[in-house]
């Protein structure tokens, strides 16, 4: 079986093409500049690039361009549309309409349209439009949306309501929904396999610390809290946004920078987190760099980035009576080890300890950087987003 998955953003399209029998990843790319001048087609097949410039002005002209890549010449990997069993689409919010990977329907992309577009304004009407091209230019193959919400619906209640009346709740569905559920289910699963043991019986947290950073509880196999809310604001300081903040000072700060609430919630995901902190950049590359140099404001936003880690693998090592497992990923939790150093420092009464030795090498694949009397095994575990959802696509056919 073949399935495509599909990232559609609202200029871009990133896509890979997996053979589930050894779930190997055939060919894979994406089409930049969408509907912009310059639009962009690079594509890997056979161990081999090509690349495409070719005007896109619709997502439906970039997936014909994606499929005729997929049987062009030496970078061929199938030779007919044929061959592509169904399309996984992965689609960042599902509000509380879908909580589990889900067939397309004419009623369910009614529904993703009508009810959960305002919950995620940049990115689920970008997926619709690449999810409505694949329909368009294969009418007969079937389609799946794969939520980086799903993972996170087993939390409870207590954890995931915000303290507002409990009726807006209901009426609105203001709560915590959780985003990165795809890497967090599969490291957490990775995790499991690594320590040759059955996911029901590790509390695991998980730090998918990227541009985007969330962290998770993960209890037996099923997430029970994490830190990103009713959209990805919330939680640590990342890249460009701010994380939590006291909802009255955002009213404050509107204020006296003369901005709406809108221009505020912008000013909160673009302009703040390391890179306002830093002053210098939402890139850790640059805030180590910065750091060598001497830079104060860099180690702060280093500083502030891993304390406030490490506060939420302690929170929720409280929250599931008890800590296994840490597990670092993502580009800064894959490649930054002051980082990773940073969270576990101080995090011995806990069991934790990692070998400061094992964690400054750099190198590929999964790691274990406990030290020997670690209690907690601290892991390293690349992501793999795009294999979870051609699995939960597979699995739903
Ligand atoms: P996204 O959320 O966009 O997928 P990534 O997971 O790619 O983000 O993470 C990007 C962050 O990872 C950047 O801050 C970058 O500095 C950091 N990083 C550090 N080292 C590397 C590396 N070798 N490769 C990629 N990203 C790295």
């Amino acid at each position: 079986m073949k399935i495509l998955v599909v990232n559609a953003g609202s200029s871009s399209l990133k896509y890979q093409l997996i053979d589930m029998a050894t779930e190997k990843v055939l060919a894979k790319g994406g089409c930049e500049r969408i509907g912009i001048d310059g639009s962009i087609l690079t594509a890997k097949g056979n161990g081999k690039e090509k690349i495409y410039k070719k005007d896109m002005p619709s997502h439906k002209v970039a997936i014909q361009l994606v499929l005729a890549a997929l049987q062009d010449g030496e970078i061929a990997v199938i030779k007919s549309m044929d061959e592509i069993d169904a399309v996984g689409h992965r689609v960042v919010a599902s509000g509380e309409y879908f909580t589990k990977t889900t067939l397309v329907t004419p009623d369910v992309l009614k529904t993703l349209e009508e009810k959960t577009f305002e919950l995620a304004p940049l990115h689920n009407p970008a997926a619709v439009t690449g999810l409505r091209a694949c329909i368009e230019v294969m009418p007969k193959t079937p389609m799946a949306l794969v939520f980086d919400t799903s993972f996170h619906a087993t939390m409870p209640e207590k954890a995931y309501l915000y303290g507002i009346n409990y009726d807006d709740y209901k009426k609105y569905g203001v709560r915590k929904y959780g985003f990165h559920g795809t890497s967090h289910k599969y490291v957490s699963g990775e995790a499991a396999k690594f320590l040759g043991k059955r996911p029901e019986e590790l509390k695991i947290v998980t730090c998918h610390l990227g541009n985007g950073s969330s962290i998770t509880a993960v209890d037996g196999g099923k997430c029970v809290d994490t830190t990103m809310g009713f959209t990805p604001l919330a939680g640590v300081l990342m890249g460009t946004r701010s994380g939590d903040i006291d909802a009255s000072a955002v009213e404050f700060l509107a204020k006296k920078k003369g901005m709406s609430h809108s221009e505020a919630v912008n000013y909160l995901n673009k302009d703040c987190g390391v890179k306002g902190i830093s002053g210098v950049s939402s890139d850790f590359r640059d805030l180590e760099k910065g750091v060598a140099n001497g830079n104060d404001r860099c180690r702060l936003a280093l500083e502030m980035f891993s304390y406030q880690t490490k506060k939420f693998v302690g929170a929720f090592a409280a929250a599931m009576g008890g800590l296994d497992c840490i597990v670092f990923t993502a580009g800064i939790g894959e490649n930054t080890p002051c980082v990773r150093a940073g969270v576990c420092e101080g995090l011995e009464f806990l069991g934790v300890k990692i070998n400061e030795k094992v964690n400054a090498l750099r190198c590929e694949g999964i790691r274990d950087i406990s030290a020997e009397n670690s209690k907690v095994k601290v892991l390293i575990i690349p992501t793999n987003e795009e294999l979870v959802i051609a699995r939960e696509t597979a699995e739903l056919l």
